[in-house]
């Protein structure tokens, strides 16, 4: 049977240390806790580094993070030759959180695109220092500079950003919230996390499971640094933190 652990860190992406009880130890040494500020990767998001810190102040250092048989069974994969905690143990769960909140922000960032760019996606990597959105695009319009204008744009406005639960019912009435175009979000469970950006979701809504910034501002410089054209119709666009460099 998988475990469910509470997932802290999609009511607070900020929280950066917490406090867990082991529940389990996997096969393979994969640390199972009963709740976690560590997120898992998944949907394009690596998942979070850092340690688990025991009673004598001893660490456990966490290598990865990744989802079991479901998204709710979370496991905390120690780096090698790590102690091995008791079952029933407390530990103080620290993220790297200098890590983290460049993904947070590297990950907001794929959310802006798709709102300068609203085209159906068909893949995204977010990444510490750069991420990747694919779309699907005949015939783009706009090229770098003009994109990264329409970025900024965004960033500097400093859009509310906030998470609302639709049911399916809901989501199945307004298919247009979902710009993958191959992957769905996951139904089944009754509701669906969507991520609103914008004062009533004015900038933009979709399904998704992330960790976002709570406001578009703390995105910081982004620009594009490269369009590539990824077979006939697929283009991959990759954001990069910092100023455009000079042409
Ligand atoms: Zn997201």
């Amino acid at each position: 049977m998988p475990h469910t652990v509470k997932a802290l860190f999609r009511d607070d992406a900020y929280l950066s240390v917490a406090e867990g009880k082991v529940v389990a130890i996997n096969d393979r040494g994969g640390i199972i806790l009963d709740q976690t500020c560590f997120y898992a990767t998944s949907g394009g998001q690596p998942g979070d580094t850092g340690f688990l810190e025991r009673a004598d102040g001893s660490r456990i250092e966490i290598a990865a993070t990744v989802c079991g048989e479901t998204k709710d069974e979370i496991i905390h994969v120690p780096a090698p030759d790590q102690p091995v905690p008791e079952i029933g143990e407390a530990l103080t769960l620290h993220i790297d959180w200098d890590r983290r909140y460049k993904l947070m922000r590297m990950h907001t960032a794929c959310h802006l695109l798709t709102v300068v760019c609203p085209y159906p996606i068909t893949g995204a990597s977010v990444g510490e220092e750069e991420s990747r959105v694919d779309f699907d695009i005949p015939e783009l319009d706009g090229d770098k500079a003009s994109i990264s204008a329409g970025l900024m744009q965004l960033v500097e406005g400093n859009h509310p950003i906030y998470t609302e639960t639709i049911s399916d019912a809901d989501l199945a009435a307004n298919p247009g919230l979902v710009k993958s175009k191959n992957v769905r979000p996951p139904t089944g469970s009754g509701s669906i996390r969507l991520v609103c950006i914008g004062k009533d979701a004015s900038v933009d809504s979709q399904p998704c499971g992330g960790t976002h910034v709570t406001e578009t501002g703390e995105v910081g410089e982004i620009h594009i640094g490269k369009i590539e054209k990824k077979g006939r119709e697929n283009r991959r666009f990759r954001i990069r933190f910092g100023p455009a460099p000079a042409q």
